[in-house]
């Protein structure tokens, strides 16, 4: 073999690293081919809705390791869990979670997933253990799940607590929500000074309607009316939407007199709120002037342009159990006014659910105050 100059062996070394960078680069080009297709397969099934063909599918995508598999299945997790699947949703994150080399953050983020499958799938103690473990991690995501696990479960004392932890200091609307929650577990229990007390400390949060309410329902309860009347009369003027969510406080006023002093003076002011017409309806049928009553109702079926007083009154109308016999023609009446209504429901601003009950927290993801104003 001929000696080589320097030179040439340059050349060569240039050629062999040439070779090997070409060689690698095929290689990284067939594998990612492998993925794509792995990847095309499962979205083709996802679209063809076979959704175990494309978890398969997308197993084999992930495992080769392509990032678009990763946030495909994120998304078709979220797809499940839409959808109220909560098994093919559980199976998915779990799948996930078996890839090697996630990065620490994809996992967490996949483990959050799971958490969330496991509340909303009904396994609390699944989804209680997981968000606890990322919590204790540092993960501030994982305290409102475990919040909102602990809330599901009524343990609203710990509730409270956790949610006290992720407080970042000044007033906290949802720690108020889950101390006015506190106050009427704690009134429905008999223990009236402990509903007053977690009232007061939910109304720390100033201009709150459902602290106000709750602090309104505490203190009637505990016989104190004037303050009683205060606090709901503030919860009015904090948010006007808080009417439909306003009977319980004005009803804890004992005398219907209370109840329409707080109310028509408002409605003088509003005299287009539907939501005020129908509290006044159930007070002057608390009062027993029931023609007056029935045509307050009416009044606030012509104005309720959402659909929202109309849910409440359905609500009414099967709540009163035994009415007299000449109120029969009235109640059906309204009854069948109400039914026939169109109602537009809330939405969610969080997750995307639908209510027509009015209500502070959404029954589905547990977000507190996200139903903005309908449609
Ligand atoms: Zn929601």
């Amino acid at each position: 073999m001929p000696e080589l100059t320097a030179p040439q062996w340059l050349a060569v070394a240039g050629a062999l690293a040439g070779l090997g960078l070409l060689l690698s680069l095929g290689f990284a080009l067939q594998r990612r081919r492998v993925e794509a297709r792995a990847y095309l397969r499962g979205v083709r099934y996802v679209l063809s809705d076979d959704p175990d063909a494309a978890i398969e599918a997308l197993s084999d995508a992930a495992r080769l390791g392509s990032p678009e598999a990763v946030e495909t299945y994120l998304a078709l997790g979220s797809l499940f869990r839409r959808t109220g699947d909560m098994a093919r949703a559980v199976r998915l994150h779990r799948n996930m979670l078996l890839r090697a080399g996630l990065t620490p953050e994809r996992r967490r983020e996949i483990e959050l997933e799971l958490a969330e499958d496991y509340r909303r799938g009904g396994m609390a103690g699944d989804a209680e253990a997981a968000y606890r473990a990322l919590w204790q991690a540092g993960e501030r995501r994982a305290g409102e799940g475990l919040r909102d696990v602990l809330v599901d479960a009524g343990r609203l004392d710990e509730a409270v607590e956790v949610q006290q932890a992720l407080s970042q200091g000044g007033a906290d609307p949802v720690r108020a929500h889950l101390l006015a929650a506190v106050s009427r577990a704690r009134s429905a229990a008999g223990d009236r000074e402990g509903a007053l007390a977690a009232a007061r400390q939910a109304v720390e949060c100033p201009g709150h309607a459902d602290a106000l309410l709750a602090l309104a329902e505490a203190e009637a309860a505990a016989g104190n009316r004037a303050a009683a009347r205060e606090a709901a009369d503030a919860a009015l003027s904090a948010d006007p939407r808080a009417a439909l969510l306003a009977w319980p406080a004005l009803q804890a006023l004992g005398d219907p007199a209370e109840a329409l002093a707080v109310v028509e003076p408002r409605l003088a002011a509003a005299p287009a709120d539907p939501a005020l017409h129908l509290l006044r309806a159930r007070a002057l049928y608390r009062a027993g002037r029931s023609a007056e009553a029935a045509d307050a109702a009416r009044q606030a079926l012509a104005l309720d342009h959402t659909g929202e007083v109309t849910v409440s009154m359905r609500e009414v109308l099967r709540e009163t159990t035994s009415p007299a016999p000449e109120e029969l023609p009235w109640r059906h009446e309204l009854m069948v006014k109400a039914l026939l209504r169109k109602v537009r429901p809330a939405r969610c601003s969080r997750c995307g659910a639908e209510t027509a009950v009015p209500a502070w927290r959404c029954r589905r993801c547990g977000a507190f105050g996200s139903f903005g104003p309908r449609a």
